[in-house]
This record gives C-alpha cells, sequence and structure tokens, in this order.
C-alpha cells in the first residue's frame, strides 16, 4: 500500500538519507524488526543499544512509510480525553498512559540530544475549544490533569485573543510537548544500528511469516529465509495485514507546509502547536526553519488514488481554515502531501504478542494522533518482553485491551 502522496516535507527536504543492502542470503539474528520507519527504528535502537542481535527488514527506502509524511508533534495529550480514557478504564490506566506519554517525550529528546540534528525542540501545546459546548469537558479535562501534576494553565476566552490572538472560548496550555524531524530521526538511529553492529536491510520485503513457541521463521519476496528468537512486527498501518481480528480503522490524514514566515508574523506560534476539541481537528506546529505545518481534514479513504486526488481541495480547506484562525498570518504553502494513519477505538496503541502468532512475535503498532511518542514506549515495553521483564505498560497496551 501507498502511504503518502504528494511529496511529504521531510523526504524532500532530507533526500534519501541513508541507503541500505537488500538481503542477498538467508540470516539468522536474535531479533528481526519488519519495517524501517520510526516504530521500527527505536525499537531496534532500544534493543541494539542493550546488547540484543538485531537486523531491521525494509520493503522500499527506511523511513520512506507514513513517518516521513508525519507532522510529528509530540504530545502526551492523547486523541482520547483522560477524562474519557479514566471513565473506561479507570483513572489509574488513565493516568498511566498520560503521564508515560508525558516521559515518552523526555526519552525522545534523550535520543534525539544523543544522535544530533534532528530538529527536536520542546513547545507549548495549545487545545482550544472549538465549539462553546466543548467547553466544560475542557474545564474537566484542565482540572483532572493540573490534578495530577501535568504543566497545565486554563486561558479563558480574553487571555486566548490577547496571548494568541486565538477567537475561542477556553483553552488548555500545556507545557509538556515537542516537535522533531521524524524521518530524519528515523534513518540517523538506523544508520546508528548498523555502525553498532546491527543490521539493516531496504528492498527487502518479507511474504511469509511462521511463528512458533521457539522462533520465527521468515521469508522474502526474492525467497531468502531468516530465522529469528524474537520478530517485531513495525510494518506501520500494514501491520494489519497480518491479523484476522479488526483491531484498528485505516484513515487518511493531509498537511501542507508554508514557505518560511519571518518571526514577527509567526508570532507564539514560533513555539506553539495549536491544536482544537472537534473531530477530526486542525493541527500546526512551527518548523526549526520557521514553517507553519498545518494538518487535518482526516477522513475514511483508504485507497490510495483516492486520497491522492483530494490533496489540493484539502490543502486549500486546510489553509482556510488557518486564515480564519490567524487572518494576518503569511501563509504560502510549499508542499502539500496525504498519508495514511490507523485509529484504535480507545485512542491507545498496541504493543506485544496476539493470540494468533504466539509470543514470539510481537506487534508494535503505534496507531493514533500520538504514534511517535507510543513508538518510544514501545520500544522500552518490547524489550522487556523479550527480556522477560515486567513493564509498567504490557498490560494496558496489550490487545487484552480488546476483552475488557
Ligand atoms: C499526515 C500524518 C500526520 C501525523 N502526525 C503525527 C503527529 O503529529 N504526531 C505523532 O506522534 N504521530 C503522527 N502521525 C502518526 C505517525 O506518523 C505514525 O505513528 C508513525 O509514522 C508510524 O511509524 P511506523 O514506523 O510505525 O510506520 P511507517 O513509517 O509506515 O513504517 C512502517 C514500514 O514498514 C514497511 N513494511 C510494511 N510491510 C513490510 C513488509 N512486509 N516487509 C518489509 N517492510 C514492510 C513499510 O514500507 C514502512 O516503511 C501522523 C501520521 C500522518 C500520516
Amino acid at each position: 500500500m501507498d502511504l503518502k502522496s504528494g511529496y511529504p516535507y521531510w523526504a524532500v527536504k532530507n533526500g534519501l538519507m541513508n541507503a541500505f543492502p537488500p538481503l542477498q542470503d538467508d540470516l539468522r539474528c536474535e531479533v528481526a524488526v519488519i519495517g524501517g520507519g520510526i516504530t521500527g527504528a527505536l525499537i531496534a535502537d532500544e534493543l541494539a543499544g542493550n546488547g540484543h542481535d538485531v537486523a531491521v527488514f525494509e520493503q522500499r527506502d527506511v523511513g520512506w512509510g507514513s513517518s516521513s509524511a508525519s507532522t510529528a508533534l509530540l504530545q502526551y495529550e492523547i486523541d482520547t480525553h483522560m477524562t474519557d480514557l479514566a471513565k473506561r478504564y479507570g483513572q489509574d490506566d488513565a493516568l498511566l498512559a498520560y503521564a508515560s506519554c508525558a516521559e515518552a517525550i523526555e526519552l525522545l529528546q534523550d535520543k534525539a540530544r544523543d544522535i544530533r540534528d534532528v530538529d527536536f525542540a520542546w513547545m507549548d501545546s495549545l487545545y482550544y475549544a472549538s465549539k462553546r459546548r466543548h467547553a466544560g469537558t475542557l474545564r474537566d479535562e484542565f482540572a483532572l490533569r493540573l490534578s495530577h501534576g501535568f504543566q497545565v494553565e486554563l486561558l479563558e476566552r480574553e487571555a486566548l485573543a490577547g496571548r494568541y490572538g486565538i477567537d475561542a472560548p477556553v483553552a488548555i496550555l500545556s507545557h509538556q510537548a515537542a516537535r522533531i524531524d521524524p524521518y530524519r530521526m528515523a534513518s540517523r538511529l538506523l544508520a546508528r544500528l548498523r555502525k553498532r553492529g546491527g543490521q539493516v536491510f531496504d528492498r527487502t520485503r518479507i511474504e511469509r511469516i511462521q511463528a512458533g513457541s521457539r522462533g520465527v521463521l521468515m521469508q522474502t519476496s526474492e525467497g531468502q529465509q531468516i530465522r529469528a528468537g524474537h520478530l517485531v512486527m513495525a510494518a506501520g498501518y500494514a501491520s494489519q495485514h497480518w491479523l484476522k481480528q479488526n483491531v484498528a480503522r485505516n484513515r487518511s490524514s493531509y498537511a501542507f507546509i508554508t514557505d518560511p514566515i519571518e518571526p514577527e508574523a509567526l508570532g507564539a506560534l514560533a513555539d506553539t502547536m495549536v491544536w482544537e476539541s472537534a473531530r477530526p481537528y486542525l493541527y500546526m506546529r512551527s518548523t526549526g526553519d520557521g514553517r507553519l505545518l498545518i494538518g487535518g481534514e482526516d477522513d475514511s479513504v483508504d485507497v490510495p488514488a483516492r486520497r491522492d486526488a483530494r490533496v489540493d481541495k484539502k490543502a486549500k480547506t486546510l489553509r482556510r481554515r488557518v486564515a480564519e484562525l490567524f487572518p494576518e498570518l503569511p501563509l504560502q504553502p510549499a508542499f502539500a502531501w496525504a498519508g495514511t494513519f490507523a485509529e484504535t477505538s480507545d485512542g491507545l496503541p498496541f504493543f506485544g504478542p496476539h493470540p494468533q502468532h504466539g509470543p514470539r512475535l510481537h506487534f508494535a503498532m503505534a496507531y493514533g494522533g500520538n504514534g511517535i511518542t507510543y513508538s518510544m514506549l514501545g520500544a522500552g515495553l518490547l524489550r522487556a518482553r523479550i527480556e522477560k521483564r515486567k513493564h509498567r505498560l504490557s498490560e494496558l497496551f496489550s490487545f487484552k485491551r480488546l476483552d475488557r
């Protein structure tokens, strides 16, 4: 499946950063990872950095899946409000999910600092009520987060207009968010993996998988066989093809990026990402080179050709909506694109084995608007599973949640 269309900015900006050879011979390794996107890269890095023998298999070029299409806002704020998660799973699990995502941003900062030059920067996150009837929900959400120690402020209409020029009933301002270049991060992590002795193969498509109780046998489209003690399925939205059970639904999201905007005109948007309570939501954030990256207009289109045909119209709608919000902002679109993502019913991801394949095949489904923070958490979680250690998120992020 084609996972993006048009030219995502990250791919244009960075080009093909690292090319890896295709697999030529049969191979044995301790952990095989299918997928060279940000999820596979973070998991492989975590494992290799802790002494595991890892090989990554990517059917195209690494990072070229939805990771290159991502707008990469790093937030602890999950698409499902903490109040709603608490109603569904209880306060403890809601707090666990939110607090873990906040921690994940710090872990991503550590990784970014380590590998350098991936446009990581801390930002504020402004979540405004799109409609007056959403105001009560946002106030409840604010109160719950504040009571659990999150760094949040409630901005009433006047303060919101004064500080950000936004006309909305109320907003939650969070001081724990960040941005990153996800394509560059994935590529640099995988290059480091190679230097550390791990293996990375581009243009190597896994076509068959046989998972047993002691290991996993895989076959590529060219007929090579791979034997691994464990398999991590980090194939993005394609991971669902390996399950009979329906665990998520695919969606398309649309984005465009502007030409660089003068700092005076960008104002508070230079270090504040903005999103809203309507679903699907409009979202925007700046880049290190002073552009504004704008996304939203999600729909249920799951056919690449139909999705591609919508990019121009969707980008125009996104531009109109931002212009309504910030009439003074110069918005000159430079690139527009679309990408596939998947949503789970509760906004949480799935990391771990599924009964269909047994304990040696670990799914890494970082689905939802917080995909990248989930991938960071999934790296620690799956490493713990492979090392037969307990992890605080194993249960909540497992497929067992579907039986609750
Ligand atoms: C427009 C858009 C905006 C987004 N915005 C945000 C955001 O602001 N914040 C956020 O956190 N997340 C965001 N996301 C989600 C985030 O981008 C994803 O969670 C993340 O990129 C998923 O990474 P991945 O590595 O799991 O998947 P991918 O990047 O898709 O990587 C999976 C890889 O597996 C490969 N593969 C699949 N099958 C096989 C096979 N059989 N053999 C070999 N290789 C295979 C694919 O080629 C692909 O490269 C956004 C997504 C989109 C599309």
